[in-house]
């Protein structure tokens, strides 16, 4: 059933591409987090939060103008008490609902989170590298979650961010993730922190992404739970130039902040005149939004949907693969 599901999901998604709609929205639903990690400054940056009625308004207007996948994403979304509400307003519209999360509450929570479609928890290494950037004890919370996520039928995937420390960790972690059949997706370090024109000390350079990913290659014909596809990875090695795809950030996908802001990617910084959903309504944010001038796709699931959106053929052959792979 869930790969019906999945199929039917992936027409849609073709339609969509066809008529240029919006079809995901990635929303940070809060902007605090009960960690804090070294390359992140989620935890030092104030905005105001949207209320549930507000947002279950807006998600109906989004639905209305195409939104099929919502990823409810932070920082740290499962602080906001009314999530497992959001998820169910969401989901009561037959929006694929995923949450993005550090993992350290799910555990005693999961029993409310149960139906999401999917949950990404966030593991950037073995235990000591991803304690010493994302705090002591993060790792095996993190994997706990993994394990009540799994215990529950809620499919789970780890979330890696790869740093300049965690490349010497990439086998480890693979074969550890491919141990407990859980899928792991890679996303480079971004060069700033979010929301911040200050630079990341722990981004990789060019070199040490090209080694990483060129490893994952060769990985990942053996570890079949490494969700990247080639093209994905490819791309990353050549030093995010050897560009083979289009850019759907504003038509096909957008990016929402805890009070609102529209911008068309995750990687878009903050301008002064930023459209805002409350402020400025849904149709009107859609129309201010264009596709950014941005030489360098660095984001990892928003490439692969870039990718499947420009019809690459790994990518597409990886999204079928991956689906029949995902027991839970
Ligand atoms: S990376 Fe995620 S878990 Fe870590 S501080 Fe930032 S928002 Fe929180
Ligand atoms: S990172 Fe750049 S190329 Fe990739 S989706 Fe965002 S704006 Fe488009």
């Amino acid at each position: 059933m869930r790969i019906i599901s999945k199929i039917g999901l992936s027409l849609e998604f073709m339609m969509a591409v066809r008529a240029l709609r919006l079809f995901s929205v990635s929303w940070a639903v809060t902007c605090r987090c009960n960690l804090s990690c070294a390359y992140c400054s989620f935890a030092n940056f104030e905005e105001s939060e949207l209320g549930f009625d507000q947002i279950a308004s807006l998600l109906e207007q989004l639905r209305g103008a195409g939104m099929r996948i919502l990823r409810i994403t932070g920082g740290e979304p499962l602080l906001r008490e009314d999530l497992p509400d959001l998820i169910r307003f969401a989901r009561g519209m037959g929006v694929f609902t995923t949450i993005a999360t550090n993992g350290i509450l799910l555990p005693d929570k999961i029993e409310k989170y149960i139906g999401v479609e999917g949950i990404f928890v966030s593991i950037d290494g073995m235990e000591r590298m991803n304690d010493m950037i994302r705090g002591k004890g993060s790792s095996s919370l993190a994997w706990k979650a993994i394990e009540a996520a799994k215990r529950n039928k809620i499919p789970a995937c780890i979330a890696a961010t790869m740093t300049s420390e965690s490349i010497d960790n990439i086998t480890s972690l693979v074969k550890s993730a491919f141990c407990q059949n859980v899928p792991i997706f890679f996303q480079p370090a971004t060069a700033q922190r979010p929301f911040s024109s200050n630079k990341n000390i722990h981004f990789a350079d060019e070199d040490t992404i090209r080694q990483a990913c060129q490893l994952l290659c060769s990985l990942k014909s053996r570890y079949k739970n490494i969700v990247n596809s080639y093209s994905g990875l490819k791309y990353f090695s050549s030093g995010y130039r050897a560009r083979t795809f289009r850019c759907f950030a504003s038509t096909l996908f957008l990016r929402i902040s805890p009070s609102g802001n529209v911008t068309s990617c995750s990687r878009s910084l903050p301008t002064q005149d930023i459209p805002n959903l409350v402020r400025d309504g849904v149709v009107s944010c859609l129309r201010r939004l264009r596709v950014p001038a941005c030489n360098a796709c660095t984001c990892a699931s928003l490439l692969e949907a870039n990718l499947l959106a420009s019809g690459d053929l790994f990518a597409l052959v990886n999204m079928v693969t991956q689906f029949f792979q995902r027991k839970a």
